[in-house]
């Protein structure tokens, strides 16, 4: 509370008539005092309400407010209740007046003329008894304010004294010890750290340390802190290599941060340790390097061995690997070939599906294998789970084990089609001798009659001469034919067959075809041979190659009706393309064989009924294939048989050698003609 203004002390003096304020202004002149002027009730309330005064000596009658009632407003403001009031009045003098005056908080009453001597003395008394007042207060004040500096500089001892127990006891830790305020800025580290570091503690605090931390680790770690800090979590814990002091290695801590909180259990920090790890953190990483290798190696060898399992799964061979401890491993191709788990296998020694005439033979070798340790192999036929057998060839090379003993690894390749093969030009070459013999023979026989009669001078006449030179010349021409079958044969498998194709009518070459062999046909009376073919139908093909084809099904036609019928030879044109059939009533080809009698040396006939080398249709099939055509049969065992041959009839012009065509750029015909590129 403010009462004095520049030392002198404020007296307020309220009257509504100048003269009576100017004669309190009189009477109270004082360098001691400020006498400040109030014309009204409300005036004095308003500078009350701006300031603060030692004593009121105020007015009763006023218009507006009066005395009384203005003191009441005074009394009830705390700020003023205490100010002493000392009522002035000039009329009211009855003891009722005074009464209401003291009632409401007048500490004195004075009535006018006032005695100047008497209102100064009483003004002293009350601006002293303000000053012993004020005086009081200002020594408890100092009383106060000196008590608290002792208390604080008590606690402030005591916050040193902690302090230091505090940093002495940080520095005996083992262990970087360090501190950080609120905002997370780091104030404090022990020795350990300055010793470790090498950096000054004025270096280290604030963001100086943060150098020290691996800039691999150090974003972790301020990110774990700064994440433990938000989520108000107590603690946080992280692994980071801090730089040792000769700055040459980095060595791995594990730090901890923990909450301080003081005894209300506000956050006052954080408080923290640096442990060093790195032994451990080495060897943990040595160890996860090491089980990673080990994992990578496990799935390598996993995928090694599911590759060899699928590899050998998947091997259109039958796989095996057997122990000379007794195990014995099959692929499943295995088990699916014979249909005989493997176990049942091993315990049968195989007996159940080698057969029975090569099995001594192979168990021997097998004995005589494992005896050397040598490589094993046979051949053997091995029985199909349907209980058909199929030629094998069986290998298998010993392998040493890495734990001792062998083992030997191997493969049975199916070699029934090599074998059937090797079968079939077995049946051909005999088929082929005895073709070849036959006519030899025959002009042996006929040149060995001639040379007789010579010999004995006899003479044959004309008609013998004549009929024993058509037996030759058929002879040969039946020789000439073979061979030429076999060349043919030979240049389709060497890739020499040459067409040469040009713009030719195929209806002549139909028409000569039939021709030639309804002469012999028809001698015999028993076949006839319907021809349905226009005079012209033209396209690009080799006719002279397209005549073979046609002579060789018109001749198998002929070949394969022994009992007579009608041959009917057909030629359209369908769309582009030409269409030949040769139709029989002969014996006809069973569905099984009908695919198979395209191929070279497939016949579907014994030779002893029917002579052929099996070769005609072979060589008349690719004859039109390299006119990309077709040629198709339709049979019934018995009934007769239609060969079908379909041909485009604008392919490019030119000479075309098992699939390569020259000249293959120029056109056959003009711009008007049909083209069509099949090449
Ligand atoms: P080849 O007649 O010399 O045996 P091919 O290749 O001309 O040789 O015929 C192959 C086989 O097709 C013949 O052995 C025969 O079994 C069968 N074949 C061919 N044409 C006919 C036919 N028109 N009727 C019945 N079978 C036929």
């Amino acid at each position: 509370m403010n009462l004095t203004t520049g030392g002198k002390v404020n007296i307020l003096i309220v009257d509504d008539r100048p003269e009576g304020l100017m004669a309190l202004e009189a009477v109270l002149q004082n360098s001691e005092y400020r006498l400040v002027k109030a014309s009204s009730g409300e005036d004095a309330l308003r500078k009350i309400l701006d300031e603060d005064f030692a004593l009121i000596l105020l007015d009763v009658q006023m218009p507006g407010m009066n005395g009384f009632e203005t003191a009441e407003v005074i009394r009830e403001r705390p700020r003023s209740r205490d100010v002493p009031i000392i009522f002035v009045t000039a009329i009211s003098k009855d003891e009722q007046f005074v009464g209401r005056g003291y009632e409401v908080g007048a500490v004195d009453y004075l009535f006018k003329p006032i005695n100047p001597a008497v209102l100064r003395s009483k003004v002293s008394v009350f601006v002293d008894l303000h000053r012993k007042a004020q005086q009081i207060q200002l020594q408890a004040e100092m009383l106060r304010l000196s008590e608290r500096r002792e208390r604080e500089r008590q606690i402030a001892e005591l916050r040193t004294e902690s302090t230091r127990k505090y940093q002495n006891l940080a520095d005996a830790l083992p262990n970087v010890f360090w501190k950080a305020n609120v905002p997370g800025s780091v104030d404090y580290f022990n020795k350990v750290w300055t010793q470790f570091t090498g950096l000054t503690l004025d270096e280290s605090i604030g963001a100086g340390w943060v150098h020290c931390v691996h800039e691999e680790d150090r974003n972790q770690f301020l990110e774990r802190w700064w994440s433990a800090d938000a989520a108000q979590e107590d603690f946080f814990e992280v692994e980071a290599r801090v730089l040792e002091a000769k700055k040459t290695e980095w060595r791995w801590h594990l730090i901890r941060g923990l909450v301080e909180k003081d005894r209300s259990g506000r956050k006052t920090g954080w408080l923290g340790t640096f442990t060093e790890i790195h032994e451990r953190k080495e060897a943990e990483q040595e160890r996860m390097r090491i089980l990673k290798r080990e994992s990578q190696a496990r799935i390598e060898a996993e995928e090694q061995a599911l590759r060899f399992s699928q590899l050998t799964q998947l091997m259109p061979q039958l796989v095996w690997e057997f122990r000379d401890t007794g195990e014995l491993w099959l692929n499943q191709r295995c088990v699916e070939y014979t249909g005989v788990p493997a176990e049942e296998l091993h315990k049968a020694r195989f007996s159940t599906v080698i057969h029975s005439d090569d099995y001594g033979v192979s168990l021997m070798l097998w004995k005589k294998a494992v005896a050397d340790k040598a490589p094993f192999s046979t051949q053997c036929r091995l029985r199909r789970k349907d209980g058909q057998y199929r030629w094998f060839m069986i290998k298998g090379n010993p392998v040493r084990n890495p734990k001792g003993g062998f083992r030997w690894v191997g493969l049975a390749t199916d070699i029934q089609e090599f074998y059937d093969q090797n079968n079939q030009r077995a049946r051909f070459l005999s088929v082929a001798s005895h073709e070849l013999k036959t006519p030899l023979t025959s002009i042996r026989t006929t040149l060995q009659i001639q040379l007789k009669s010579m010999q004995l001078e006899r003479t044959i006449d004309n008609t013998q001469m004549q009929r024993l030179l058509d037996i030759g010349f058929r002879s040969t021409d039946r020789l000439a034919n073979l061979i030429d079958d076999l060349l043919d044969h030979s240049r389709v498998e060497s890739g020499q067959l040459v067409i040469e194709s040009k713009r030719s009518c195929l209806a002549k070459a139909v028409h000569e075809a039939v021709n030639s062999s309804a002469g012999a046909a028809e001698a015999t009376g028993r076949l006839k041979i319907v021809a349905d073919v226009p005079d012209q139908l033209e396209g690009v093909w080799d006719c002279v190659r397209l005549r073979q084809v046609i002579d060789n099904l018109i001749g198998n036609a002929i070949k394969y009706s022994p009992d007579g019928g009608q041959i009917c030879v057909a030629l359209r044109s369908e769309r582009d393309e030409a269409v030949l059939s040769v139709s029989d009533q002969g014996i006809g080809i069973d569905a099984d064989d009908q695919a198979r009698i395209f191929h070279a040396f497939e016949r579907a006939v014994p030779h002893s009924d029917f002579a052929g080398l099996g070769i005609g249709l072979y060589v008349s099939s690719r004859i039109v294939a390299q006119h990309q055509g077709t040629l198709e049969v339709t049979s019934e065992k018995g009934k007769g048989s239609t060969f079908i041959v379909r041909l485009p009839r604008w392919t490019k012009s030119g000479t075309s050698q098992m699939g390569l065509t020259q000249n293959v750029s120029q056109p056959a015909f003009g711009g008007d003609e049909p083209f069509q590129a099949t090449l």
